[in-house]
């Protein structure tokens, strides 16, 4: 769920992203896909609250996403 420091460096290399639109937080920002390619995860840029999107048979085909914050 967490971005670690080593996923992080990945991220600069070029990682595929989603755009997430953060609802209550009115804001914007990035999930990317995580090390296991099983989805994308990120966090509110405003509040941190954690956020992730699956991919694949049950998990969303979106290329932009929408999230409520806790
Ligand atoms: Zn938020």
């Amino acid at each position: 769920m967490e971005i670690d420091p080593e996923q992080s460096k990945t991220i600069l290399r070029g990682r595929p992203f989603l755009g997430v639109q953060f609802v209550s937080c009115r804001t914007y920002g990035r999930l990317y896909l995580n090390r296991e390619g099983t989805a994308y995860v990120g966090r509110c840029p405003r509040c941190g609250a954690p956020v992730r999107a699956l991919v694949g048979e049950h998990g969303t085909s979106q290329r932009f996403f929408q999230a409520t914050c806790p």
